[in-house]
């Protein structure tokens, strides 16, 4: 296995993981293959993730079950980025959370507590957001209160949609655009497109030249790019081939049908 041109050029890589190394449960064609070809070759990886549903354990453990290998060290995952946003705030401060447990786990070991299924839920001094599959409508309720009683309102970020197997679903986007419509406040968005999550990634990854390889136009190609990045774009996700050649600002360094036509050669 040796590397494409494009990725020799690169000391570092940026991936995204949903619609990039896998959609739904599978891995895209020879993913674990271009990984592996990207670590022989001496470059760093690191995993950059909007989907905040599991804690960074849990995505090396889901690397690992589709062949990919993976460290804890590696994986950003848009909770670390909240997490590093709450610690700002005084210890102690009551958080309500819309958002699956790791979500959960990173606003308490920011120092703060939950103020879910406590009287004080909707006098929350902040609302963190990200996609769940068990998301209520008792959330939203909750959550726009708070915001009303002067919450700062926080989001892991706007994607709209995600692939899965079975066809797009709702994102975090989507649900933080129901308690924006409800409360007439815009959140802070801390996942892609905007910079923090990668800068969290690039100071992990350390100096040198870093390609960020995702799927979707806005959050990896834009986000890349308010980092100060190149980005490439993978057509397995959300973004077809169409939409990918139109983009001009900013333009992709590259567009593959995979991971793995990107980063291989032959
Ligand atoms: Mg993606």
């Amino acid at each position: 296995m040796t590397l494409s041109p494009l990725l020799a050029s690169y000391d570092h890589v940026i991936l995204d993981l949903d619609g990039t190394v896998w959609v739904g449960g599978a891995a895209t064609p020879r993913a674990p293959e271009a990984i592996t070809a990207i670590r022989a070759a001496g470059k760093r990886l690191a995993f950059v993730t909007n989907d905040g549903g599991l804690s960074p354990e849990e995505y090396v453990r889901k690397l690992w079950s589709i062949g990919c290998t993976a460290a804890v060290e590696e994986v950003v995952s848009v909770g670390s980025a909240i997490q590093f946003v709450l610690a700002e705030r005084k210890p102690g401060a009551r958080v309500y959370v819309i958002g699956a447990p790791a979500l959960f786990k990173h606003v308490v070991d920011a120092g703060h507590q939950i103020a879910n299924n406590t009287p004080e839920a909707e006098h929350a001094d902040a609302v963190v957001v990200v996609l769940h599959r068990d998301f209520v409508y008792n959330d939203l309720l909750n959550a726009t209160r708070a915001v009303f009683n002067g919450a700062e309102l926080i989001t892991g970020g706007m994607d709209r949609s995600f692939p899965t197997v079975g066809g797009p679903a709702p994102g975090t986007g989507a649900i933080t655009a129901a308690l924006e419509y409800a409360t007439g406040v815009k959140a802070r968005s801390v996942g892609k497109p905007d910079p923090e999550v990668f800068r969290v990634a690039l100071d992990r990854l350390g100096p040198g030249r870093t390609l960020v390889i995702g799927d979707h136009l806005d959050s990896d190609l834009g986000g890349a790019h308010a980092a100060g990045l190149d980005a490439a774009l993978v057509l397995s996700g959300t973004t077809s081939r169409e939409d990918a050649e139109a983009a001009v600002d900013p333009r992709p360094v590259a567009i593959g049908e995979n991971l793995a036509a990107l980063v291989l050669s032959g």
